[in-house]
């Protein structure tokens, strides 16, 4: 029997494959991969529904889930069927909703992490058969399951978390934050790990009733003394280091896997496809980035296709849309504008966001940036420093050719007078503000 398609949830809620969100370009499908491990033909076959059902625009989430774009009303159930076919819709809805757990993408891949992707996927199965859980848990309640090591997830937000504490086999369990800022409230070890979750999960359901949307702002309003009664954990040994995480752990060639990045968080369909023909499985990750599995990756051919190997590349720093002919609300193609500029301007990239938009909406980034082109017609922008997309602009309704030289003569400008160590939003505040700096920008172009 087909399991039911709920209708479209509205932005800021959690969607999944069988509660579609509508977004600017369309439904947005979301699918989660337990222990975030992606064979590479099922990425394949992901592909060619996202090419036939959506608008050929495929992006990760911030906790590691596929998304495929642009799917419209009337293709849903045909993606659907198919993807049940692929075992990656759950019997029912609510099941799915609860299904937010996240653990490291290195695990199996790096020796030094602990193997947390065997307890992630139980936790992912023990969830989606805890029926008193699914209407209890609010949308977004999630958990991590850290095993440390090279890149670990430090810095990803869960309601519950286990962080792997070196050599001891243990697991710091903490709730409300990421791993710097949860509140721990002790250890256990790796068998105890998914029961350890469900009645902590419980334990809030009852202790909330209702009252708090997150376990952090239950922690922060009455403490940890009634999960304390609720949930036996043994005490935490004195001083165990955590080690955190950069970009450097994480992209470019590593022994076992090639981490890559891609600009706005988003890949074509025809991108993955090509890269799923190359590793054996696809790692999903939370930092807009994939770990390919495999010692002889083609780094150069990855290179080739666009994904990015170097932490410190500028394209890193851009946010734009789908834009045009993804979104019908697209003005201009905001993806390969930012591009342009990403190539004149690595050094406000280095230190400061660039935005770009196809329409006054700024789906893509809604708070301000170093540099916004907001769309306002038919391939033209407004461009403004320091503002969100929308907002105050310095220079309006000019070409995409002219928006780049613009760029340009401010990078110039931030690179003779910038002072040692200035961020480019500092300069452009000592400068005297937006008006004046755009004043110096215009004699640069000129000149
Ligand atoms: S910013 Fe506008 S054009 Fe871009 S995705 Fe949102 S609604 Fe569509």
């Amino acid at each position: 029997m087909r399991a039911p398609i709920n209708p479209p949830r509205v932005r800021g809620a959690c969607p999944g494959a069988l509660v579609p969100m509508a977004v600017a370009d369309g439904l947005l499908v979301r699918l989660r991969i337990p222990g975030g491990r992606l064979p590479g033909p099922m990425a394949a076959a992901i592909c060619g529904l996202a090419e036939r059902h959506g608008n050929g625009l495929v992006d990760l989430s911030q906790r590691a889930n596929l998304q495929i774009r642009g799917v419209t009303e009337a293709a849903l159930p045909a993606l659907t069927d198919a993807l049940r076919e692929l075992g990656l819709v759950n019997g029912d809805p609510a099941a799915e909703r609860v299904r937010n757990v996240l653990c490291s993408p290195t695990c199996g891949l790096d020796p030094a992490c602990t193997p947390v992707r065997p307890l992630a996927q139980a936790l992912d199965a023990a969830l989606a058969d805890s029926p008193d859980l699914w209407a209890a848990l609010p949308a977004k309640f999630s958990f991590v399951l850290n095993g440390g090591g090279q890149a670990p997830l430090a810095d990803t937000v869960a309601d519950i978390r286990f962080d792997a504490l070196p050599d001891t086999g243990l697991f710091r369990v903490a709730v409300g934050g990421d791993q710097t800022g949860a509140t721990p409230l002790g250890v256990c070890t790796a068998d105890a790990v998914v029961d350890t979750a469900l009645t902590l999960a419980r334990a809030y359901v009852r202790l909330s009733n209702g009252r708090y949307r997150r376990l952090a702002a239950l922690v922060a309003a009455e403490g940890t003394a009634g999960l304390a009664t609720l949930v036996a954990l043994a005490p935490m040994p004195v001083s165990i280091g955590l080690p955190g995480l950069s970009l450097e752990q994480v992209l470019g060639a590593h022994t076992g896997w090639v981490g890559l990045g891609f600009a706005f968080g988003g890949m074509s369909v025809q991108w993955l496809a090509l890269v799923a023909h190359m590793t054996p499985a696809l790692r999903l990750t939370p930092w807009r980035a994939v770990l390919l599995e495999g010692d002889r990756i083609d780094t150069d051919a990855v290179r080739a296709l666009g994904g990015i190997l170097a932490p410190d590349d500028p394209r890193l720093m851009l946010s734009a849309c789908s834009g045009r002919g993804a979104c019908d609300s697209g003005l201009t193609h905001a993806r390969g504008d930012a591009l342009a500029l990403a190539r004149v301007a690595p050094r406000l990239l280095a230190r400061g966001h660039i935005h770009v938009s196809a329409c006054a909406k700024g789906c893509a980034h809604p708070a301000p940036a170093l540099v916004t082109l907001t769309a306002r017609g038919d391939q033209a922008y407004d461009v403004g420093l320091l503002a969100p997309a929308g907002g105050a602009a310095q220079w309006r309704g000019v070409t995409p050719a002219r928006a780049t030289s613009l760029v340009a003569a401010l990078e110039a400008v931030y690179t003779h007078r910038m002072r040692t160590d200035e961020d480019p939003a500092a300069f452009i505040t000592r400068l005297g503000g937006p008006a004046e700096v755009a004043a110096l920008v215009e004699a640069t172009v000129v000149a």
